[in-house]
């Protein structure tokens, strides 16, 4: 099949969280697969100077109407492997900054002009590349008017751009919404800007493209995809996604082994797997050392590794102080986030000082140290659409505490409830004092040797592959055409 995807971010290009990860996952393994895949990725400064780029050649020149105006832009194409291209969509205005959507405190104003122009780019490549995909493969708000632009743009030509559209939704917590005027730019039909259109009490909705126009719309968990409809979790969204709730496809993410893998971490160390955990212990100590911790420290590691948002249940772990600050646990902290988080989070390292570690923002090298040095993983989000690091903590033998939410619940096994399957520790969200026992468990735990050695080799024997996941997604698009 010929394959493009549209997305916000790709690793290794580009990465706020866990977005990137899985376009990066999906995309590479389809294309082992046999696939043709492209993606279709905004030109970010951060992008244009990553060494590979250097290979880059200029894909065409072009134009797009952004309501009375046209506006240029250029696509730099790079081949990453075989069957995969990179398409990245240039125009220094938007693109040439130094964060993807904005600072930390604040999204970039003019957002919605931004991605409307990258929506409009990718169907207007396709329309003069004549590539013909089977499959458009467009993700969370960024890209979520490629479905509909595909069909309109198809409608007035009177001939195919593409086969089928698929939106995923990542997140529906980030919808792009945004001042009722600027649907002005998008140059779609008026009764688009309607309640069965891209209206969303009084403002434009980007998302809400994506849920109601794509042929296809799926999740990343079971859960979070039963969830979504419900006013709790909906996020205003319950009602739309109601409307389509019979075609609603939920896929659980996977992690990729070629970046997330104990055995071969460039980042480690020293490496290690289920059958010799040496190299876990020499990263425990080489963490707890860089962290300026005593590295012949005997108690419990936790490690946490976020966005400081609401979502992410900083709130309550930052209400757990007297937990962390005698000698029973240590605790490691890498987190991006508002200022006001970080202030926060700053003032409760500091009142433990060597006992709890705060991180740079962020940091890839010492994301990978935390998950393989820890004992434990600390993820109390208040709700998770999938989540990741749960699942990279079980392969690097971390045992995770996560709420019972979205994927959290999916991919980790409550040990109190399943002593001979566990492979973590689950508890209810936005509730301190769950979180507190949760903690308590997790020192229990790590007092029993044998037990705890039990649970790090049946989560680092867990499967969770992309394999799987790549080919529900190849089942999905052949179901589809
Ligand atoms: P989300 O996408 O909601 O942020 P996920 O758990 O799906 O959460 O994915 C988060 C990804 O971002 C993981 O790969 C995680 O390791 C990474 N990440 C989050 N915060 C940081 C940070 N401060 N430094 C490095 N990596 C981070």
């Amino acid at each position: 099949m010929k394959i493009v995807h549209a997305a916000g971010e790709l690793f290794p290009y580009i990465k706020t969280g866990g977005l990137a990860d899985v376009v990066g996952a999906t995309t590479r393994t389809l294309a082992e697969y046999g696939h043709e895949v492209a993606v279709f990725l905004p030109g970010y400064r951060s992008i244009l100077d990553h060494p590979d780029m250097v290979n880059a050649k200029r894909l065409c020149s072009f134009g797009v109407d952004m309501g009375s105006d046209i506006q240029k832009g250029e696509v730099l194409s790079l081949n990453i492997r075989k069957n995969l291209t990179l398409h990245l969509v240039c125009r220094d205005e938007y693109f040439d900054r130094s964060y993807p959507y904005g600072r930390p405190d604040r999204d970039y104003d003019d957002n919605a002009e931004r991605f409307i122009f990258f929506s409009k780019a990718v169907v207007e490549v396709l329309i003069r590349t004549s590539l013909k995909p089977d499959i458009v493969h467009c993700h969370d708000w960024q890209a979520a008017l490629v479905p509909i632009l595909v069909r309109i743009e198809e409608r007035r030509r009177a001939s195919a751009i593409a086969g089928k559209t698929v939106f995923t939704i990542h997140n529906l917590a980030f919808q792009g919404i945004f001042p009722r005027k600027v649907f002005g730019l998008t140059n779609l039909p008026d009764e688009l800007l309607s309640m069965d259109g891209l209206e969303f009490y009084g403002q434009v909705n980007l998302l809400k493209g994506g849920i109601l126009f794509s042929d296809s719309l799926t999740t990343v968990s079971p859960t979070y995809a039963r969830e979504i409809l419900t006013p709790e979790f909906g996020c205003g969204m319950d009602g739309v996604l109601a409307l389509r709730s019979e075609d609603l496809v939920s896929i659980l993410n996977g992690i990729d082994y070629e970046v997330w893998n104990p055995e071969t971490d460039p980042y480690l160390p020293a490496t290690y797997s289920v059958s010799n955990l040496k190299g876990k212990n020499a990263c425990r100590r080489a963490l707890l050392l860089k962290c300026g911790m005593d590295e012949g420290y005997t108690g419990p590691v936790f490690g946490i590794i976020s966005r400081f948002t609401q979502q992410k249940g900083i709130d309550i772990l930052l209400e757990t102080k007297d937990f962390f600050s005698g000698d029973r646990a240590r605790l490691i902290l890498l987190g991006n986030g508002s200022t006001e988080y970080r202030r926060r989070s700053v003032e409760f390292a500091k009142a433990n000082d060597g006992v709890v570690y705060l991180g740079p923002r962020h940091d890839e090298a010492v994301s990978h140290l935390i998950e393989a040095g820890s004992d434990f993983f600390l993820m109390p989000s208040v709700f998770e659409p999938c989540g990741l690091n749960q699942m990279y903590s079980q392969r690097y033998g971390t045992i995770p505490l996560v709420s019972r939410v979205g994927g959290l619940a999916d991919t980790v096994v409550d040990i109190g409830e399943f002593p001979d399957e566990g492979t973590g520790i689950q508890f209810p969200p936005s509730d301190p004092e769950a979180f507190r026992k949760a903690l308590e468990r997790a020192v229990t735990l790590f007092e029993d040797k044998k037990k705890m050695a039990g649970v790090i080799e049946r989560a680092m024997k867990k499967d969770f592959s992309w394999k799987t996941a790549a080919r529900a997604y190849e089942k999905l698009y052949t179901e589809i055409l």
